[in-house]
């Protein structure tokens, strides 16, 4: 006996989009997300590359994305985590077991349960957290007006988040390990460009220092340790796919981003992974929205399979 047709373990923008199709096409669908709908887009503060919006707010965009897929009927279950996805022995269902306790079962799931931001994990990071160490500018980054700001890491999020937080911050240093930046080099343009961010290249982070709250970020350039007051640490080095989840083993690149075919599809019949958590090229609202698209398209079809074979 299941409870809907499609469980989406997610509600980001590709468990939105996938959960928009199956509502679409019929099928009882749920969105579990253990927070607010929104996913990465609540990290975003301006998205300026989802085609048709030249220039919206991430959480405004969440906000549209969630009203559209409410309207067609599917049940958004917010601040609702999932503790465990298994499979049921020797049948189809696949089982969503809640935090709370409960448990919902389903013949198709779609895994759209991106990630987690990536710890630095030098003394001081845990310490510090919440007292001027960050994993969120656009949540954070109103509490430090006037200061003077580190952000770590080298890609799109350190320099597009970097660039953001100069609302702010009297100076942002984007602090990188290597001597090389991997953002994009549209970010990187618009971020030199504002003279209050300052680049230190080839830097390594050792430690957060501080007494009530952050006040010094130590690192190791060239050789020596060096030093910057800071009034808040914000770390943006990556992220970690929230596979984890699977009970039963789903094939998963070393990474842990799970691997599918080019209809989402995982090593598991019944199962398929979108967005973040997925092993690809990029993450990127258009793609997350491509992928759930797919899948949701593709579970309509075992759906109705596994029901004509039902009545054959
Ligand atoms: P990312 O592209 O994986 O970059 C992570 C950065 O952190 C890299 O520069 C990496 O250094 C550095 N790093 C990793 N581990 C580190 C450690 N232990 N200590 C110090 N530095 C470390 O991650 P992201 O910037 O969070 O972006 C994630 C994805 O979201 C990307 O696909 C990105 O394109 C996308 N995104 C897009 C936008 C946009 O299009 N506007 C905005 C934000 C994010 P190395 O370079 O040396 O490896």
């Amino acid at each position: 006996m299941s409870d809907y047709d499609v469980i989406i373990v997610g509600g980001g923008p590709a468990g939105l989009a996938a959960a928009l199709y199956t509502a679409r096409m019929d099928l009882k669908t749920a969105v579990l997300d253990r927070g607010p709908l929104g996913g990465q887009l609540l990290n975003t503060e301006l998205v300026e590359d989802y085609p048709g919006f030249d220039s919206i707010l991430g959480s405004d965009l969440a906000m549209k994305m969630g009203e559209h897929a409410r309207k067609f009927g599917v049940d958004i279950r917010d601040f609702e985590p999932v503790k465990e996805i298994d499979v049921e022995a020797n049948t189809h269902v696949k089982v969503v077991r809640l935090e709370s306790g409960e448990e919902l079962r389903a013949p198709a799931l779609i895994m759209a349960a991106g990630g987690l931001p990536r710890y630095l994990e030098v003394p001081g990071e845990k310490e510090f957290w919440g007292r001027g160490v960050s994993y969120c500018a656009v949540c954070d980054g109103a509490f430090f007006k006037g200061q003077e700001l580190a952000v770590i890491g080298g890609g799109d999020a350190a320099v597009e988040e970097g660039d953001f937080l100069t609302r702010y911050a009297s100076k942002v240093y984007v602090i990188h390990r290597r001597g090389e930046l991997r953002a994009q080099p549209i970010l990187v343009d618009r971020a030199k460009a504002n003279s209050k961010i300052e680049f230190i290249l080839d830097a390594n982070v050792k430690e957060i220092v501080g007494a009530d709250k952050v006040q010094i970020v130590r690192y190791e350039q060239h050789g020596e340790t060096k030093e910057l007051k800071v009034g808040g640490v914000f770390v943006f080095i990556g992220f970690v796919p929230n596979s984890k989840l699977f009970k039963v083993h789903v094939d998963h690149d070393e990474g842990g981003y799970i691997v599918t075919d080019r209809n989402m599809q995982t090593s598991i019949d019944g199962i398929w992974a979108v967005g973040d958590v997925r092993a690809q090229l990029t993450k990127q609202i258009a793609t997350a929205v491509g992928d759930g698209t797919t899948a949701a398209v593709a579970a309509a079809m075992y759906i109705t399979a596994m029901k004509d074979g039902a009545r054959t």
